[in-house]
């Protein structure tokens, strides 16, 4: 097959964009956009490509004091019935059009026609990220070639409509269980019903008033919520258990252990379990690179409100924010479109940025 990212196409990112989605790269299926993304990178004199499964990292190695890091996964959700892109007006839509192959354009069409960067560059075009992390090209790269991370910040391009989103809340998710005593039904008294039990919690949950944290200027709102319930025997059985699934979005001002402490005091009196914990990512906005990188985009950050990938940066200590020209609201949708105007002005404001000397 003909590689369809020609110079024409790498040159426009819209072209681009278009070019990408057109490639099906549903999660575990990225092969062939891996294959066609590698095949350009080694075809750039200034970068160096190494690829790792069907993630593919590309450098610059011009010795600047500090490197920064565009990232961008190639996999998409399953199609539904929006592939392959169609274009109304000004509007692209199709799977991967927001989320998120116009940011992966803009890492791409910066690779390929930006020879002499005022940092150091690390671009990584990374499978799948929509499915559990265990298969993300970030996880894998971070266990197989941890060097190739290192940077002094990272930007992230998943949609963000235009803004800077930075940091990430963090997730948990825990189990109250409530416990009582089994009976028939027809002799309730003899029993403790653990689904009554139960209303306790909830009467917590819906009084609870969740925080709000202004760290950096950027603002996170937390969220607690019930997400599922469990319980009960049979129809003429009093239940002796009851499980009340939680999840709890936290502010980056809160570790995991913070997080499961203040579950705890909201649950006090109950057998709680923590489930599955991913901590959160600070604004982390005070670095050279990120400072300029707001200039450059000229209009405040606000908190990321959902988790990313950022994270993981975080995590090995590298500051990271995402930036992309997808609406997030459209991500996974059906209808799920991007605007040509947000395709051209982002990819104007990364050049900008990385450009001026
Ligand atoms: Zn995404």
């Amino acid at each position: 097959m003909q590689n369809p990212l020609t110079p024409e196409v790498l040159a426009d990112p819209v072209a681009l964009t278009r070019a990408l989605v057109d490639m099906e790269s549903v999660s575990l299926n990225e092969k062939a956009i891996a294959d066609c993304v590698e095949d350009v990178l080694r075809g750039v004199p200034h970068l160096t490509t190494f690829r790792h499964s069907n993630t593919v990292m590309a450098r610059t190695d011009l010795g600047r004091a500090q490197r920064v890091v565009l990232a961008g996964h190639l996999d998409t959700v399953p199609l539904n019935g929006n592939f392959p892109s169609t274009m109304r007006g000004d509007l692209m839509y199709g799977c991967g059009t927001s989320d998120m192959k116009s940011g992966v354009a803009f890492a791409l069409h910066l690779a390929v026609t930006l020879p002499d960067p005022r940092y150091d560059v690390t671009y990584f075009f990374y499978e799948a990220e929509e499915i559990e992390s265990r298969y993300n090209g970030l996880t894998l790269v971070s266990q197989a070639h941890p060097e190739w991370l290192q940077a002094d910040f990272a930007v992230l391009l998943e949609p963000t409509y235009g803004i800077v989103e930075a940091g990430c809340q963090g997730t948990m998710r825990a189990v109250v269980t409530t416990h009582g005593e089994r009976a028939h039904a027809a002799r309730s008294w003899h029993g403790v019903n653990a689904i009554h039990g139960a209303g306790e919690v909830l009467r917590r949950l819906t009084a609870y008033e969740a925080r709000r944290v202004t760290i950096e200027g950027c603002d996170y709102r937390e969220g607690l919520n019930a997400v599922r319930i469990t319980g009960g025997v049979a129809g003429n059985v009093i239940p002796d258990h009851c499980e009340i699934e939680i999840n709890y979005r936290y502010a980056p001002d809160r570790d995991p252990a913070a997080a499961e402490a203040h579950l705890r005091e909201v649950f006090a009196g109950f057998d709680l379990a923590v489930t599955d914990a991913a901590a959160g990512a600070a604004p982390g906005l005070d670095n050279p690179p990120a400072q300029e990188f707001l200039a450059a985009v000229g209009a405040a950050p606000i908190g990321k409100l959902g988790w990313t990938d950022v994270a993981r940066f975080a995590a090995l200590g590298i500051p990271a924010l995402n930036f992309g020209p997808g609406d997030p609201n459209l991500a996974h949708h059906k209808d799920e479109h991007v605007e040509l105007t947000k395709i051209r002005d982002g990819a104007a404001t990364l050049h900008r940025w990385l450009a001026s000397a």
